[in-house]
């Protein structure tokens, strides 16, 4: 059993994996969630749990938190019941969800009113690489606060990047989501198309994936596309998110306003809840 003792807030379709392989790990771990049910896969094998956010905070020396949205974050940090009510001095956070650069900012201050440290370390991949621990993780942090968490980051990810002071993880994470949207629209606009003239999604997705075209994503979700089903791994209502987050970061680019108006349309249309490859199933009908 390692030392330290890790909190983790937040067991989600993310979370839930990433808190399991702290525990593989070896590390002694403490798991909170809203909603109680979902703690019983980690209890189950063998974390602990508190019913409240400042006992987490008061049990553990590292807490990760992973997180819808940048309220959900604001909401468990808050220093009335939330995290920040029960921390101690030479404490460590790590927000892991994405959420504004802004936002990371705001809770860095907060935490340094406390004497506590924070890293902003979103990442990039979905539920795969984070059971795997394969993720990318982007992190702003002060060198000395990420050398420290750099152990644990490498149990989630298979590489942990330190881009620059806190917010900057946040910013690299928009970034790469703004691309992750176009890649999703770009593949279903183009099998839609070839539909139109009588070309089978099935071969149209072997051009794709043979040829210099295919990609990661594009690969990740062809089974999907050929099922016509959509379970969330990257909710559709989280990539709305990303882009907005983009937006206010300044990303104003030809293809963000109508990438943005798409997945925004499709969410309307009931499909927030579908992974985010189901607009496919918007666009067939617009
Ligand atoms: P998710 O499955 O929807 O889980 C969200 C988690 O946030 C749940 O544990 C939920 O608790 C908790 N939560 C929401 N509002 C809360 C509040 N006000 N107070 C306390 N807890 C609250 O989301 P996810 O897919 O794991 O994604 C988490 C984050 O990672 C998001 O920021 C997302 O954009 C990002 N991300 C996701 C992926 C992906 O592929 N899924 C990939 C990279 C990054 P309850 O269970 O009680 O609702």
């Amino acid at each position: 059993m390692k030392t330290l003792k890790i909190g983790w807030a937040g067991l989600g379709n993310m979370g839930t994996p990433m808190a399991l392989n702290i525990l593989k790990a070896g590390y002694e771990l403490t798991v909170y969630n809203r909603n109680k049910n979902k703690e019983q896969e980690l209890t189950a094998a063998g974390a602990g749990a508190v019913n409240s956010l400042q006992e987490l905070a008061s049990h553990c020396d590292i807490i990760f938190t992973m997180l819808s949205d940048d309220t959900a974050v604001k909401s468990v940090y808050n220093e009335n019941d939330g995290l920040l009510s029960g921390t101690k001095a030479g404490m460590l956070l790590i927000d892991m969800s994405t959420v504004a650069p802004e936002t990371s900012r705001y809770l860095a201050a907060q935490c340094k009113t406390k004497q506590v440290a924070f890293i902003d370390a979103p990442v990039s991949g979905s539920v795969q690489p984070a059971k795997e621990g394969k993720l990318i993780i982007l992190a702003g942090a002060e060198l000395q606060d990420f050398e420290k968490a750099k152990p644990i980051l490498d149990v989630l990810g298979k590489l942990a990047l330190h881009l620059g002071p806190v917010g900057a993880g946040s910013s690299a994470k928009v970034a790469i989501n703004y691309l992750l949207g176009i890649n999703i629209q770009a593949m279903a606009e183009t099998v839609l198309f070839a539909e139109q003239n009588g070309i089978s999604k099935e071969d149209m997705l072997t051009i794709i994936n043979e040829g210099a075209c295919g990609n990661g994503i594009i690969k990740l979700k062809t089974p999907a596309v050929l099922a016509d089903n959509y379970p969330p791994a990257f909710a559709l209502k989280y990539i709305v998110k990303d882009l907005k987050l983009a937006k206010e970061a300044g990303l104003k680019s030809p293809l963000s306003e109508p990438l943005l108006n798409t997945f925004e349309a499709a969410a309307a249309d009931g499909l927030g809840e579908e992974d985010l490859m189901a607009v496919i199933k918007y666009l067939k009908q617009h």
